[in-house]
């Protein structure tokens, strides 16, 4: 993904003007996967980004926010979910770089996109559970240790997993309000 100019915010009106500030939203597609491990931000997945770009002496201070979905294998039970995610973070990038690890401004731009994946990626989870009480395998047979109430609400997205709980309670109460336990 290097060099994607997806990344690159023109920052041409504020250059070299100290106190100048842009606030700005865009919505990115992720030219690539970011993440090698158990979580990841899928390649085209949208980033939403919120951008404040400030106009400073050394050159211009970046905070941004971004929004987005993380797709992700569950580490105790192996199923894949997706859940939103948000991370934020705050940059300078100088006139004249003066370490090689210090981003710059180029020309009339800055490039996003190191920053951006270093936020994303360290902030992944490196651990990811599908829920809080996921029960995950029985180590003897392999099978969802919930396989009941697993095959019951099926592959639901974790969005929804709070209104698939409330429908169980909900079968539950029938369940016991039924003498006959049909
Ligand atoms: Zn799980």
């Amino acid at each position: 993904m290097s060099g994607a100019r997806v990344f690159h915010e023109n920052i041409r009106d504020i250059y070299n003007r100290p106190g100048e500030m842009r606030e700005r939203t865009r919505t990115v597609a992720a030219p690539e996967r970011l993440g090698e491990g158990l979580a990841w931000v899928a390649e085209g997945e949208n980033l939403d980004l919120d951008l404040r770009l400030e106009s400073v002496h050394e050159g211009i201070l970046a905070t941004v926010e971004v929004n987005t979905t993380v797709h992700a294998e569950c580490g105790r039970c192996l199923k894949e979910f997706a859940t939103p995610f948000q991370v934020e973070f705050q940059e300078l990038f100088a006139y004249t770089p003066t370490e090689a690890d210090e981003y710059g401004v180029h020309g009339d731009h800055v490039d996003l996109e190191p920053p951006l994946r270093d936020a994303v990626v360290l902030a992944l989870p490196f651990q990811p559970v599908c829920r809080p009480d996921c029960p995950g395998l029985d180590p003897e047979s392999g099978e969802l240790r919930e396989a009941e109430a697993a095959a019951e609400s099926g592959a639901v997205d974790p969005r929804w997993a709070a209104l698939a709980g409330y429908l169980a309670e909900e079968k539950d109460v029938d369940r016991s309000a039924d003498p006959e336990g049909n």
